[in-house]
């Protein structure tokens, strides 16, 4: 629709109104906004919770999200809840448009500059700032990274070329969990363990120095020196590591991933061909099938609880996703 005006006015209200909390013990700021807790949203009285502008002063719509979501999970573990994050559902590129995204950042495209009034006309109503046309419209658009859409900015930053991208096919299994009791293993329930992203990243530590450039790059404010699966090429580092450390080797019958977490080191060994597969750490000894249904069980040393077959799936999707997309990391 028009409307016909001599001139309009942008007033946004920059403060919120929040005198409806008056006699409430919910606490404000000198400026008028609400001090909640950051991390949970929390506003001083049991049950209610405060987030977004109201909270930070004005600032991104993104902001206000995330003070959104965390305050939906503290109030889910208030009640007891499980809060279930919502599934992330990434449009699946084809080679060609991942072509074209790497080609578009690997160059630097300007920014539009709009036609501005000159200073000494600026007395009047007229626009100082052009609009963009279509044509300008679109080409601002097509500047953008697209990280939601396709990552690897720890791939592309790394001076040393420790990250590198690889590829699973999508796994969805049902896996066997097995308890121990009195020195008995028994099959004692099932889990479901699902992989749904192609593409993953795993960093190669030899490679790193720990400039934490990846870290200042991630788009999820995550640092994958860290947190991503770390593979050793060489053993005797590998040896050396507490946690998330990976070492693949070949082995009489195929390959072996071998992984340490708390100290502790497992292993599983695939056979190339038929993909049988043997888990092993320091209590058990598990032969499996090629989808992880029990051969066979050996206890090494007697434990009382459950054990997760997870870590095994782990393990084999990152060994066959390394030897298939990255054959020469391992050799
Ligand atoms: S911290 Fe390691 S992986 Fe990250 S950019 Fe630096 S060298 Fe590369
Ligand atoms: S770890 Fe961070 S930078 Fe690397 S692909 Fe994932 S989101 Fe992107």
């Amino acid at each position: 629709f028009q409307i016909e005006a001599d001139s309009i006015i942008v007033a946004i209200g920059q403060r919120p109104d929040v005198s409806f909390l008056d006699g409430s013990s919910v606490s404000l700021r000198k400026d008028g906004t609400i001090a909640a807790d950051p991390q949970t949203g929390l506003a001083g009285e049991e049950r209610v919770y405060a987030g977004g502008d109201a909270v930070r002063g004005p600032a991104t719509i993104i902001e206000a999200c995330a003070d959104g979501r965390r305050a939906a999970e503290a109030i889910c573990r208030q009640l007891g809840v499980e809060f279930a994050r919502p599934a992330v559902r990434l449009p699946a590129l084809s080679e060609g448009e991942i072509v074209r995204v790497k080609r578009a950042r690997a160059r630097k495209e300007a920014q539009h500059r709009p036609e501005m009034l000159p200073p000494a006309q600026r007395g009047g109503f007229d626009l100082v700032e052009a609009t963009l046309t279509e044509e300008a419209a679109l080409a601002e658009a097509a500047r953008c990274l697209q990280c939601s859409t396709l990552c690897d900015k720890c791939v592309e930053v790394c001076p040393n070329r420790a990250n590198y991208t690889y590829f699973v096919p999508p796994v969805s299994l049902t896996l066997p969990v097995i308890s121990c009791r009195q020195g008995r293993l028994t099959v004692t329930g099932e889990e479901t363990f699902r992989v749904a992203q192609r593409r993953q990243i795993i960093h190669v530590d030899d490679f790193c120095n720990e400039c934490g450039n990846c870290a200042t790059f991630c788009v999820h404010d995550g640092r994958p020196y860290r947190d991503k699966p770390r593979l050793f090429l060489m053993e005797s580092d590998f040896e050396r590591e507490e946690d998330n450390a990976f070492y693949i080797e070949r082995s009489e019958r195929g390959w072996t991933i071998r992984r340490r977490e708390g100290g502790k080191e497992s292993r599983l060994s695939v056979e190339s061909g038929t993909g049988e597969m043997e888990f092993e750490n320091d209590l058990l000894r598990i032969s499996l099938s090629s989808d992880f249904q029990i051969a066979g069980l050996e206890l090494k040393e007697a434990f009382d609880g459950a054990f997760s077959l997870t870590g095994a799936a782990e393990m084999a999707v990152i060994l066959k996703g390394i030897i298939t997309s990255l054959p020469f990391l391992p050799d």
